[in-house]
Formats: structure tokens, sequence, C-alpha cells
């Protein structure tokens, strides 16, 4: 999960890193006040889940109010990378000798957290990573006893950052200890800020949560942008299923990402699209089913549904119920194609006898049949 730069930057400050204060603002209004409280030069920065931003005209300064109302009504609704830009970041200006990059990123290769430093940060470190990857000191953490203090001040040498040694030294191990504590899996400070009076400031953050391990952080959970993705995405991770959106007619259901991956691709080769890939998970229970008919009915692209399980853990008379349930409650109208296979599965065809499903004895045979139904019109 992305975090806007000012939700990451509220993390950061939990942590002890200096940030410049800032607020959020809709409305170049709403940003024009937030200037005239600060009473000083502001940044007008467009909040948007892509970096680049600078160059793409989404950071202005603001010397007043007035301008600073102005700059956010170009930023307003402005386009960057395909996201629009919906609020601003209004933030303290602040003044900059030096510009620093640091990163953390989970390495897979030495399973361990790196830390990326270097002292040409700015808007342009993916240039640097791709021409002198040299200039950016990588350092793998050892997760038993986090990065400390004389190791962060021996590489801020290393790197050759000029600048108060214990203010950029602090600002690496508090970077660490909020890495680990949000369970994040990339943390970016760029820049990293040393100011004309030798203070430490976090202008830039960007932070990538490990959805993982978001159950255990509620509070951030709660961050998720539902805007940012497709509402019957939102929808189905409060109810605890993975739905992805697709472009096609044919909605999917099945149990495990394997499964629904096998059954997209039965589709796909038997002349059909899916709409959505949606998997219930293990051990579902009839109504986990029913609410996954009831995100794939939303969709009005849905044509007709392909329900592929595979009875393991999940038992498949407990689907057959969440089916007949979504049937009675007048959910579930559009042709249903099933086949179900494995634990329960007598007990699965008789609950569904005489219900409005077809049955197949096989995914492929229900794949052609679903994709029948849907391009042809029915049978
Ligand atoms: P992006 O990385 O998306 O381009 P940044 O937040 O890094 O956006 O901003 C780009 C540049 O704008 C920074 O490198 C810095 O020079 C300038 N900048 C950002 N925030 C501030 C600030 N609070 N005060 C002054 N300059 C800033
Ligand atoms: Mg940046």
């Amino acid at each position: 999960m992305n975090l806007h730069e000012y939700q990451a930057k509220e993390l950061l400050a939990r942590y002890g890193i200096p940030v410049p204060p800032g607020r959020v603002a809709y409305t170049a209004d709403e940003a024009k006040a937030i200037a005239s409280e600060y009473g000083d030069t502001v940044v007008i920065k467009a909040q948007v889940h892509t970096g680049g931003r600078g160059k793409a005209g989404g950071v202005k300064l603001a010397k007043t109010p007035e301008e600073a109302r102005e700059k956010a009504s170009q930023i307003l609704g402005l386009n960057i990378r395909g996201f629009v830009t919906k609020k601003v970041l209004v933030g303290k200006a602040v003044d900059i000798a030096k510009e620093y990059y640091a990163g953390l990123i989970l390495d897979r290769v030495t399973q361990r957290v790196v830390l990326m430093l270097s002292k040409e940060g700015g808007v342009d470190i993916e240039e640097v990573a791709a021409e002198r990857p040299q200039a950016i000191l990588k350092y793998p953490i050892n997760p038993a006893t986090g990065l400390r203090p004389f190791e962060a001040r021996e590489l801020v040498k290393q790197a050759g950052l000029e600048g108060n040694l214990g203010k950029l030294a602090g600002v690496l191990v508090q970077l660490y200890q909020a890495y680990v504590g949000v369970d994040a899996s990339t943390a970016e400070i760029n820049p990293l800020v040393v100011t004309a009076q030798g203070e430490v400031v976090a202008a830039d953050a960007k932070i990538v949560l490990d959805d993982n391990a978001l159950y255990r952080h509620p509070d951030l959970s709660r961050l998720r942008e539902a805007e940012a993705e497709h509402p019957l995405e939102v929808e189905a991770s409060n109810y605890g299923f993975a739905y992805v959106k697709l472009e096609g007619s044919v909605g999917i259901i099945g149990n495990g990402a394997g499964l629904v991956m096998y059954t997209l691709d039965l589709v796909n080769r038997s002349g059909g699209k899916p709409a959505n890939f949606l998997d219930i998970g293990g051990g579902a229970k009839a109504d986990v089913v029913y609410n996954a008919i009831k995100v794939v009915c939303k969709d009005p692209d849905v044509k007709g549904i392909f329900i592929n399980i595979f009875g393991g853990i999940t038992r498949a008379d407990e689907v057959a119920k969440g089916v007949i349930q979504a049937m009675n409650d007048g959910i579930l109208t559009k042709p249903v194609a099933m086949r179900v296979a494995g634990t329960a599965e007598e007990e699965a065809k008789k609950l569904l006898e005489g219900k409005p499903v077809y049955m197949y004895p096989s995914s492929i045979e229900a794949a052609k049949a679903i994709v029948e139904m849907v391009n042809g019109g029915g049978r």
C-alpha cells in the first residue's frame, strides 16, 4: 500500500524525524488559508501516488497567500503520469543548502533491509542510480542489531554527506526504526535536506507499506485511499478477499489464487474475457461466498459468472449454500456456470439440484459454456 507524502511524513515525524510543518488542501482557497496561517513562503505539492512531481510541475513555491492560491489552482487537477491531483500539501518552505538521498528497501538477495545513501539527492536519483550506481552507498542492515548509531555515522561519512554528523546519522537510525515499526517495504527521504541553518529535515518522503502486515496496523490500513482504487476492490478488501477488477464480462469466483488464475486462462482460451479475479481463500463459509457474489454482481460489466471450486479445506456444500442464498435474495440473477469437485461435492450437487445453475464436470467445459452464454446471448 502506497502512502501519500503527507501521510509518510506524519509517520516519520512519529519516529522523531524532523519534517517541515504542512497541511493538506483540497481547494485553492484552502491552500491560501493555510499559507496565510504560516505567514511565510510555502511550497505547494501535488499529493499523487507517483514520483517525479517536481519535474511535472506538481511542486511550486509561493511567497504570498495569494500566490499560494494561484499555484494550488494550477496544481489541483493536474495529471501527473496518469494520476489526477485531487489534493495538495501546503508546507513551509525550507532554506535548502544540500539535498541528499536516504532510502531503505528490502533486498531479497541479501535477505536484509538495505540502506541506500547518496549525496546526490533531489529530483534525479533514478538517473544517478542508472548512470553512476557507485554514487549510491548500499549497506545491508543486520536485523539482529538494527542500524546502530555508530554505523550510521560511519555511513554518513563514507557517503560524503556534509553537515551535522549526529543529526544526519540520527535521521538514518530513526528511518530504520520507522521502517521496521510500520512494516514498510520501502521508505525513502528524497531530498533529505540540510538547511542553511544547519538543520536536517525530510523535505519529501515515500513509504510503501507491506500489505501482508497491514493487519498488525489497523490505524494504518485506514489510510487506504478509497479513491485511488476501484470501489469494488475497496469493498472486497473490507470483506477480506482478494479481488481485482479486470476489463471483461465473465465474473470469476474461485478458491485459491492458483485455481483462479487457471480459471482466468481457461476463460481467455475459450474466447471470453474475465471481468475480475476473485479468490475466496481457503475454508470459506457460505457468507464469504455470498459476499463474493455480491461484489461480482455489482460490476455492471459482468454478464455471467463462472464459479470454480476445488474442495479441500473449502467445503463445496458451503459454497452451494452461499450461491443459493444469493439467488434467494435476488442478488444473483445472471447465468452461472459451476464446477465443483472435492470435499462435500456430492452434498453440494444435491443442494443445487433444480436450481438455475449450470453444473459441469470439468473446468474446461464450464469455461466454454459460460463464454458461450456471455458471448452468444444465453442458452
Ligand atoms: P518529487 O520527488 O515528486 O519531485 P519533491 O517533494 O522531492 O517531489 O520535491 C521536488 C523538489 O522541490 C525537491 O527536490 C526540493 O528541491 C523542492 N522542495 C520540496 N519540498 C520543499 C520544501 N518544503 N521547501 C523547499 N523546497 C522544497
Ligand atoms: Mg522527491
